[in-house]
């Protein structure tokens, strides 16, 4: 496990080669205010990982500065996690709250130093105050207050003195710095609730960008490796180290790109949003990514882990496809649970040829599982088969039993149908069968031909089983939330099981042939009424689906059709794709979802008759316009396609970057206004002039001297770090392409 090179593991290879440190100490650093979901299985894999590689330790630390949500309940879900997936931290697990006192302590040499203040204005003041990317933000008066001041009303905000918002601490940084993190960050803010640990100790509680670096140093972490979305305050990370001057080895805070998954909620609150409104059972429901949940449905931690090492680490953001993780599921599985028999929906056979009992000698794996083990299968007049492997009126290549087709029954003999037996409403409630006895498994004689084999259980000896079939959760690609649920995502079956699976219990993980793989409920699973969960189907169906109703292109929310088989498209619809991708050249995936839509194609339309963009509009009709669509619940728009083709005329003109752009639309969407308008009225216009962008960049290579150094040393992909905190610092108004070239040509 764990094989794979990444840019991670280089750096602390190069560390460890410079002599920077000894011992290489990671930290896995959860907030407990949610279960643990597989993104933190990602981080979990990466940080203990790392240690592991390396030889050295990696700590489990609570990140409990927000009292308000945490709970020991939580504390104790993360570290089933952790131990579930192998690994061990080092010691015992430890608290940002431990830390308390120190961090306190910390920031009194700050304030002594003149690196912070007691600050009383109001949020929004202190908001209002920061400027924007564009405008530097202005000092606070109370950024004058004495030391000694300061060191008094911190004092007394520890004591609890102030309600919340009255005061809070800040590091004096620079109120006009480029990266707006750095404009005075608060460091501590006044809290009046009960901490789980530390009960109403405090009154002040540090914030992240404050607690997390020296937590990193008091524990003598070396590389802090977190998300990408903490780029920005990697440059509080260092000036809080740098500015206390630490006694060194410091650690340095390293990002990647998080985790997302299609098909998949990931935020804990949204996750607890599902939880507390009871749309699912707790947070170890079967449906939910947490890593409880992917247990409770009979996931084990090699497929996670295996999944882990195979979507890699990264430096940008993407969406994983979940039916990865399904085939890492199903590929462990494979090689390790043994074969049964189970009906999941019965129908009952009577085998009218058929005297007695016999038992028949099955083995559990197939010939290329290396295991052994084999039970009895028993046989007899009346068995049940599943309801799906029967067609009266079979349509074009059905292979299983019809009245003119016989079939076998697995590890059994091949039947022959007689006679279907109907209820008043026609449904079918028996088959009258007949046997052919030389036709047995293994011993067969009987020269037939049959096209397949199929699941069967002796109506004497099955057990029954309720049975959990699990679905994705969300109906969609992209789930925003509840809004999005799948309503079939549990259903569940009275079932037919063979004995031995009850009686011998050779796993507690089985493929039911022909179903899936199946679990037992590790909780509500008893002899005598045993509950299997669903772990995942045997083929990858949703795949197959997606790939027949369109190509797959890159991961966007779209509308597919996933539940049930694709419709057709009429003629009229045919002719809208045609002219979508041979004439105006769309992708597919845009023109299929255009032509189907006589809305969107209509909209679109208007829009071509205003600007010559087919693309270009057609992106933004089926996204944007689509989901506003979808939003609103109805197509009165605030916006008019002459409108949507005036936004695209100033992208096309470079007036605007897409970025901007999509900016643009909301504000469209939301008052009706024109593009132009709000173009001018916010000053979004692009920056193409290089005079105003040389500045920017020679700040930018000004306050990363250590890139550049890298940078210069041969690392050619920080061109692209430093391109986008350019961008960044305009905004995203600057023209990419420009920045690009000059960023290149100053480095060069
Ligand atoms: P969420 O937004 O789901 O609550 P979080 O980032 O707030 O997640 P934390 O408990 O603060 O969750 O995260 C602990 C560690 O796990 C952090 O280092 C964080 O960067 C990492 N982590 C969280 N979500 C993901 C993800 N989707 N992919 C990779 N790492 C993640
Ligand atoms: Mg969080």
């Amino acid at each position: 496990m764990n094989e794979s090179k990444n840019f991670l593991k280089s750096q602390v290879q190069e560390d460890l080669e410079a002599n920077k440190y000894q011992k290489i100490i990671t930290r896995f650093p959860p907030e407990p205010n949610g279960f643990p979901h597989i993104g933190h299985a990602k981080s979990i894999f990466i940080n203990f990982g790392i240690a592991r590689d390396f030889n050295g330790y990696c700590n489990l630390r609570m990140d409990d500065t927000n009292p308000s949500k945490e709970d020991t309940k939580y504390v104790e879900a993360l570290k089933d996690a952790v131990e579930w997936l192998g690994y061990e931290w080092y010691g015992d697990v430890r608290f940002t709250s431990d830390y308390f006192p120190k961090l306190y302590e910390y920031a009194i040499e700050l304030i002594k130093m003149g690196k912070a203040y007691v600050d009383s204005l109001t949020e929004d003041e202190i908001r209002e105050y920061r400027g924007s990317v564009t405008e530097p933000g202005k000092r606070s008066k109370y950024a004058e207050r004495s030391v000694e001041e300061n060191l008094d009303l911190f004092e007394r905000m520890k004591k609890g003195e102030f309600v919340e918002g009255e005061h809070v601490l800040r590091a004096k940084i620079d109120m006009s710095a480029a990266n707006m993190k750095m404009r005075d960050p608060l460091l501590y803010r006044i809290k009046n609730a009960h901490h789980f640990r530390t009960g109403d100790e405090w009154a002040i509680y540090p914030m992240y960008d404050f607690a997390h670096c020296l937590s990193d140093y008091i524990e003598g972490v070396t590389h802090s490796i977190c998300t990408l979305e903490f780029e920005n305050n990697r440059d509080i990370y260092d000036w809080v180290l740098d500015t206390l001057k630490l006694e060194p080895p410091r650690p340095y805070q390293h990002e990647f790109a998080r985790l997302n998954i299609n098909y998949t909620v990931m935020s804990k609150r949204k996750l607890l949003e599902l939880v507390e409104g009871g749309y699912v059972n707790g947070w170890d429901d079967p449906r939910l990514p947490t890593i409880a949940g992917y247990r409770r449905k009979g996931y084990t931690p090699e497929s996670i882990l295996t999944f882990c090492d195979q979507i890699g680490v990264a430096k940008s953001n993407s969406v994983v496809d979940v039916s990865q993780l399904e085939f890492c599921i199903r590929d462990d599985l494979n090689t390790k649970v043994p074969r049964v028999l189970c009906v999941l929906d019965p129908l009952k056979v009577t085998i009218v040829n058929y005297e007695g009992e016999e038992e028949i000698d099955a083995p559990y794996y197939p010939h290329d599982v290396p295991k052994e083990g084999s039970r009895k299968l028993p046989f007899s007049r009346e068995i049940y088969i599943d309801r799906a492997d029967f067609e009266e009126n079979p349509p074009k290549g059905y292979y299983r039993l019809t009245p003119t087709q016989p079939v076998r029954l697995r590890h059994g003999y091949i039947i022959e149908c007689k006679e279907v037996l109907k209820d008043a409403a026609g449904n079918i409630v028996e088959i009258k069968a007949e046997y052919y006895p030389n036709s047995k498994s293994g011993e067969d004689t009987s020269g037939i031909k049959v096209k397949s084999a199929i699941q069967w259980v002796s109506a004497l000896s099955a057990k029954e089983v309720e049975v959990r079939v699990y679905d994705r959760l969300f109906a969609c690609e992209a789930p925003q939330g509840v809004e999005d649920i799948n309503p079939n995502s549990l259903v569940v079956k009275k079932a037919l099981i063979e004995p031995a699976v009850i009686t011998q219990k050779p796993d507690v993980r089985f493929q039911f042939e022909r179903e899936g793989y199946f679990y037992a409920d590790p909780i509500d699973y008893t002899d005598e009424t045993p509950v299997f969960n669903k772990i995942v189907s045997l083929k990858d169906s949703w795949g197959k689906k997606k790939r027949n109703s369109r190509e797959k292109t890159k991961q966007q929310e779209k509308k597919v059709q996933i539940d049930g088989e694709v419709t057709p498209m009429t003629p009229e619809q045919e002719k809208l794709f045609e002219r979508y991708t041979k004439e105006l050249q769309l992708n597919t995936e845009v023109a299929n979802t255009l032509a189907r839509d006589s809305f969107l194609a209509s909209f679109y339309e208007e829009a071509l008759n205003e600007l010559n963009s087919a693309v270009n509009l057609a992106n933004i009709i089926t996204n944007e316009v689509a989901r506003e669509i979808k939003a609103q619940n109805s197509t009165e728009l605030h916006f008019t396609p002459k409108q949507i083709a005036q936004l695209i005329a100033m992208v096309d003109e470079e007036l605007i970057s897409n970025k901007i752009a999509k900016q643009v639309f909301e504000e469209m969407a939301k008052t009706g206004a024109d593009p132009k308008q709000i173009v001018e009225d916010k000053g979004l216009i692009q920056i193409s002039d290089p005079a105003q962008i040389k500045p920017i960049i020679d700040e930018v290579i000004a306050a990363n001297p250590q890139n550049v150094e890298k940078f210069k040393g041969g690392n050619k992909k920080l061109l692209g770090f430093f391109v986008g905190q350019v961008l960044k610092a305009t905004g995203g108004k600057a023209n990419p392409k420009m920045v690009n070239e000059l960023v290149a040509q100053k480095l060069a």
